[in-house]
């Protein structure tokens, strides 16, 4: 937490009324919302609902990086963009919507392709990382970045009816992202949206999800999913939890590190 405390305005105090009733938020958690620095890997289907609901939250530095712009395509499921803005650069739509929801939020969009150098400037000047891209190089680079940072990252995932979304943080004795899926599957065995489909609401579930875990991690709320592996079938109605731990031998945290 890098700001100085300041006190709620009485719009703010209003705006923020039914978190700071709530026992596990309360003032001080509302507090720690707005002191808060949190990355969005990607403005797409998890990035849309994760990133509303974040700056709704009152969240007071929400940086998005994406390099990519607007698609019809995208509209079935990525609810943060509109018809108007397809052709614009999604880090834009996304800056739009959200100062329309809360003008307290400031946010830094990003409108580049991740890569190492941009990550290890990115996440040092960050306290929680939430990733919702949709490729393994990218999420194996988040996660490296997050792991030499010392940071928090909540990592989602989705296709056609199936979702899933851990925390992963070695510093605090949870696994990396990489202790937990160890290799890129075969080509062929995890085919992107645009091959496979996805139902549109899926993403809104999972995305919320990526926000309300990243609610919890910063004002402490709850225990998290520190170790835990939540995976969510759609098409069943059906959750379920599977306990993970860190990997001696993973090349990223482990003994085997670089
Ligand atoms: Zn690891």
């Amino acid at each position: 937490m890098t700001e100085a405390m300041q006190p709620f305005t009485e719009e703010e105090l209003e705006r923020y009324a039914r978190h700071i009733v709530l026992r596990e938020i309360g003032g001080t958690g509302q507090q720690r919302l707005k002191a808060a620095r949190v990355l969005v890997v990607g403005a797409g289907g998890l990035g849309s609902p994760a990133l509303l609901y974040l700056g709704a939250a009152g969240v007071g530095h929400l940086t998005v990086v994406d390099d990519d712009v607007v698609s019809v395509s995208n509209l079935q499921r990525q609810v943060i963009h509109t018809t108007g803005r397809v052709g614009m650069p999604k880090v834009q739509s996304a800056a739009q919507t959200l100062a329309e929801i809360n003008p307290h939020v400031k946010v830094e969009p990003i409108e580049a392709r991740l890569d190492d150098g941009l990550a290890a400037d990115l996440f040092a000047r960050h306290d929680l990382v939430l990733d919702g891209t949709d490729n393994f190089a990218t999420r194996y680079l988040v996660n490296r970045a997050a792991v030499a940072a010392a940071r928090p990252l909540i990592s989602a995932a989705i296709t056609q009816w199936e979702g899933q979304i851990g925390l992963y943080h070695p510093a605090s004795g949870a696994p990396c992202y990489q202790c937990v899926f160890p290799a890129e599957p075969a080509p062929g065995l995890a085919p992107s949206c645009a091959a496979a489909g996805v139902m549109g609401a899926l993403p809104g579930v999972v995305g919320s999800m990526m926000a309300l875990e990243a609610i919890k991690e910063i004002t402490g709320a709850g225990p998290g999913l520190r170790g835990r592996l939540l995976i969510y079938d759609a098409l069943y109605g059906e959750t379920r939890t599977i306990a993970v731990a860190r990997r001696d031998d993973c090349p990223v945290c482990g003994g085997g590190a670089v």
